[in-house]
């Protein structure tokens, strides 16, 4: 048996309603506090057994411990912050790069100067300060029921707003971030005018409720009571490769159509302002966004790396894409502007 190298102290999925000090007690900040000075502390917003495989990879080739701590992505920002200097945590992985940027404006990143990462992460998907690192890329594109709605309809997210849509688009609410993602995205290369114009014509569209997640939205999708919606690729792959029967026929009716350009979104990582061992820290992140392991990390929540396809066969039968140029740090830098434009646009 090889020794064990991960104190996992994940926090179960379903416990992200608790708060920020209830959260602490239960994970044990205890078992943080006996983490060597060598090894490095990840807070990381994600939460699959294959990430800690490649964290064992690390140490193996580095000698360098990893201590794990997951959470969801606001309560570790939240976390850190209520830690301040005092915080244990060297490296901080988010989804989104709403929230990553937020993380950026308060102050929880520091600013690390790497050539392998500037080699392996595109310019579009790193701040420009280098304080943070895309990891992975996922994608927001169009699902359809072709029963309902057809695909050839759709060549942009501005087609949304069709008429030939009415009562058959299925949306999540306004407080989804990757909506707000999406919404700045549109803001970006279109600017005000056509974004509101868009949202207001997706509103008229619009079957409610509004959901408040992406997987049962791409049940009714497969089921029917949805003509389109807007969905990460990854919760259709998820359906599709998981063990629900019922889902996984849901999925199967589910046709893919990629807008052009498609807006992307990113996993992201930076070494935090409180590291205490900021060198160890950006090595395991010039690991994750290494071509090889980044395949690994991608691949573990049906992602696409940072460069190219992956060999991921369910997202390959997806079909390729052309990705919006629009970089995470704008993405960022306009939520706050897109959230106000979303909501006087009337997108609840
Ligand atoms: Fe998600």
């Amino acid at each position: 048996m090889r020794p064990l190298f991960f104190r996992d102290l994940s926090i179960p999925i379903g416990m992200g309603a608790l708060a920020a000090t209830t959260l602490a007690s239960a994970i044990g900040v205890a078992s943080l506090a006996q983490a060597g000075p060598k090894d490095v502390n990840v807070y990381s917003g994600r939460h699959y057994n294959t990430d800690k495989q490649l964290y064992a990879e690390f140490t193996r080739r580095t000698g360098i411990r990893v201590n794990l701590l997951e959470g969801k992505d606001d309560e570790l920002i939240q976390r850190l912050r209520s830690e301040g200097s005092k915080s244990k945590a060297d490296l901080l992985v988010l989804v989104d790069a709403a929230r990553v940027y937020r993380a950026q404006e308060l102050g929880l990143f520091q600013t690390i100067r790497s050539a392998e990462l500037n080699k392996d992460v595109p310019a579009n998907l790193r701040d420009p300060a280098g304080r943070w690192f895309a990891l992975t890329r996922r994608a927001r594109p169009v699902m359809v029921n072709p029963a309902l709605v057809n695909p050839k309809l759709i060549r942009t997210y501005a087609d949304l707003s069709r008429s030939e849509l009415k009562g058959k688009l299925c949306l999540r609410n306004r407080a989804s971030v990757y909506n707000q993602s999406l919404t700045a995205d549109e803001l970006v290369r279109r600017g005000k005018p056509a974004t509101q114009q868009w949202i207001k014509g997706m509103v008229a569209n619009v079957k409610e409720p509004l959901f408040t997640s992406d997987t049962p939205m791409l049940r009714a999708v497969g089921l029917g009571q949805c003509g389109a919606a807007i969905a990460n690729q990854y919760y259709l792959a998820r359906m599709l490769r998981g063990d629900n029967r019922a889902d996984r026929a849901a999925a199967a009716k589910v046709k893919v159509v990629w807008p052009n350009p498609t807006h992307i979104n990113i996993t992201a990582g930076g070494v935090t302002n409180s590291a205490r061992n900021p060198e160890g820290a950006r090595k395991l992140l010039e690991f994750l966004a290494s071509p090889s392991s980044g395949e690994g990390y991608a691949s573990a929540n049906d992602e696409y790396p940072l460069k190219g396809w992956g060999n991921n066969p369910t997202l390959k039968a997806f079909g390729t894409f052309k990705a919006s140029s629009v970089s995470m740090e704008q993405l960022g830098r306009r939520n706050r502007e897109a959230v106000e434009l979303m909501a006087q646009a009337g997108w609840k």
